[in-house]
């Protein structure tokens, strides 16, 4: 039915983008070395050897283009030229080897972050532009000081055009959409990694694990990626580009159709209330959300503010932030999740030890217990915002009892020292655990005596549960969240909470998987929240349901011993029962990707 190549993958945002391909370089890798005091002169001598070199190599570029007669050319390789021998360049990095007593490339690498991260946040698009020039003289001095083969092609991406590569970083997922991009395809990744989750926040579509991609592509090369079957079409011709066409206009009115029917609190048939709420990321998305209909934030992911830049955001900053989302919201609730970076989360302006697993090693509370200044600061923030609107502070990955008296003691300090400055704070903030690990899960209600409230991060306690890195599609095959073990740990969770009184809710890209809705509800939860986009689907199915329906499913459900038969079933009642819904949200459920 498609002419031209089809590659396979896994939908990670859905939607369909039609445009040329863009190799998008992977970014020059640098070991953080340390060297010891009497190597910091030869580790300088290096790096200005390198600028020197470096310098030389763009002088020929530079006089060929202008023998060439490519003036523009000339001058802005000249204008590099002149980049690179700036003191903020190779001054900041000779000091930051003398400092810290690192190597050079290892300094390179810092400065040129810090700075180009610094012109990315600029509002003049002009001035955003030149950070893209800084990591161009960055990525030449690293090569040079690394030895590695110069890249010729000017890889500046261009609006219109579907980013290819090997892996797509959370930070790649929030900057090169700035630009124009229209999609997504990469060879590795999962679907919940963090750039899908970010690339789903801003409707981009993003197809993940396609082997053989970048091989099978040329720059400039028409592509189709299909985010919601997981497909990547190369070089298709005028017929398929124009079936794909028709299909997004079907996909846009089938949402706006669901959206339609939006009117009042979500409820079964029978009268349960079911809350829905929203995971986002920035306040911006605030609006969006209630328009797809969502009744408060049930996931505020916060480190945003940390990735995209070369320092720590200020108290205030955080604060600001907190207030904007909570303004927008309206006297509605948000629920702020404290920082959760390390695994492949890394911020720029601090530096988390990675380990051999860096996901089983220092990732969100760990990195606050190691660094509570930090933690401190954003708790500041968050409950000095509490006094402006309802706000719920939530912890990440929780593995017991003594994490989450720890986090709770240090929630204690601050109230404390907020109280003594005599600022406005809510005094019964309620703070909640999410349930990632199934540590968590086993022990809710333990954890319940010290917890408000609970939400479970199905993303994580399914990576956990299986051992299998959400992140690596060559062990993708192992994530199934209908697995029985999965639905035990739901169950125990949820039974847990429910037995303590405490209120649990999904926040997991479970969640907003409309396969799921009546396993999820069957099971007990009253509370979903999801990308917001996808509301409009879930509240439609549970509007059509009964409780009795959906509990026959879930009872059901848990007596099955493997993934494929409970697959099977609800997949089965779903599709049948639900078929618009199933295909609005435009993707296949999880589980059978
Ligand atoms: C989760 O793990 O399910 C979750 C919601 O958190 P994140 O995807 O940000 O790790
Ligand atoms: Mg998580």
């Amino acid at each position: 039915m498609t002419a031209g190549r089809v590659l396979s993958g896994t939908g990670a945002s859905d939607g369909i983008a039609i445009g040329p391909a863009h190799l998008l370089v992977p970014p020059v890798v640098v070991v953080e070395r340390e060297i010891s005091r009497d190597l910091v002169p030869s580790e300088v001598a290096r790096l200005v050897a390198a600028v020197a070199s470096t310098d030389e190599q763009l002088a020929l570029l530079s006089v060929g283009l202008e023998a060439g007669h490519l003036h523009e050319g000339h001058l802005l390789l000249e204008a590099h030229r002149m980049m690179l021998r700036d003191d903020q360049i190779v001054g900041a990095a000779r000091r930051l080897i003398e400092s810290d007593e690192i190597a050079a490339e290892w300094a390179v690498r810092r400065v040129i972050d810090a700075i180009a991260a610094t012109f990315g946040r600029m509002e003049d698009p002009y001035l955003r532009e030149r950070g893209a020039d800084i990591e161009a003289i960055g990525d030449r001095l690293l090569r040079t000081l690394l030895g590695l083969p110069e890249v010729l092609a000017n890889h500046a991406p261009a609006p219109g055009t579907i980013g290819v590569g090997s892996i797509l970083s959370p930070i790649d997922a929030l900057h090169l959409p700035r630009s124009g991009m229209v999609g997504f395809a990469a060879e590795r990744g999962g679907k919940t990694s963090h750039a899908s989750i970010i690339l789903r926040a801003l409707e981009i579509p993003f197809v993940v694990g396609v082997r053989g991609l970048i091989a099978a592509v040329h720059p400039g090369g028409r592509l189709v990626v299909d985010g919601s079957l997981g497909d990547v079409i190369v070089n298709p011709d005028g017929d398929t580009i124009a079936l794909y066409e028709q299909r997004r206009g079907r996909q846009r009115s089938r949402l706006e159709a669901l959206k339609s029917r939006v009117t009042g609190p979500a409820a079964s048939r029978d009268g349960v209330r079911i809350e829905l709420s929203a995971n986002i990321e920035a306040p911006s998305e605030v609006s969006g959300a209630l328009e797809f209909g969502a009744e408060s934030v049930g996931l505020f992911r916060t480190e945003l503010l940390y990735l995209d830049r070369p320092e720590l955001p200020s108290e205030e900053e955080q604060f600001q932030d907190a207030v904007a989302v909570l303004t927008a919201l309206g006297g509605r609730t948000a629920t702020f999740r404290t920082l959760d970076i390390g695994g492949e989360k890394l911020p720029l302006a601090v530096a988390v030890p990675g380990g051999a697993n860096p996901s089983l090693g220092v990732r969100a509370m760990r990195f606050a217990f190691r660094r509570p200044d930090i933690f401190r600061t954003q708790l500041r923030a968050l409950y000095r915002a509490s006094a402006v609107g309802p706000l719920r502070i939530m912890f990440p990955l929780i593995s017991g009892i003594s994490e989450l008296d720890e986090a709770q003691r240090l929630c204690a300090a601050t109230a404390k020292e907020l109280a003594r400055e005599g600022a406005a704070f809510d005094r019964n903030l309620p703070i909640g655990v999410m349930i990632e690990t199934p540590s968590a899960a086993l022990s809710t209600d333990h954890l319940a005596e010290s917890s408000s409230f609970f939400s479970i991060g199905t993303n994580d306690l399914i990576q956990y549960t299986f051992a299998a890195d959400r992140e690596n599609e060559d062990v993708a095959h192992l994530y199934h969240p209908l697995h029985p073990a999965i639905l035990r740990l739901l169950k125990s969770a949820i039974d847990g909470a429910s037995g303590a009184r405490k209120p649990i809710s999904i926040c997991g890209d479970m969640a907003g998987d409309p396969a799921f809705t009546w396993v999820l509800l069957g099971l007990g939860l009253r509370s979903l929240s999801m990308s917001p986009r996808l509301i409009p689907a879930v509240r439609s199915i549970i509007s059509a349901s009964r409780l009795d329906e959906m509990e026959a499913l879930a009872a059901h459900a848990l007596t099955l011993r493997s993934e494929t038969a409970v697959e099977d079933l609800v997949l089965g009642v779903m599709r049948e029962r639900f078929p618009l819904e199933l295909a609005s949200a435009e993707s296949r459920p999880i589980s059978s990707s």
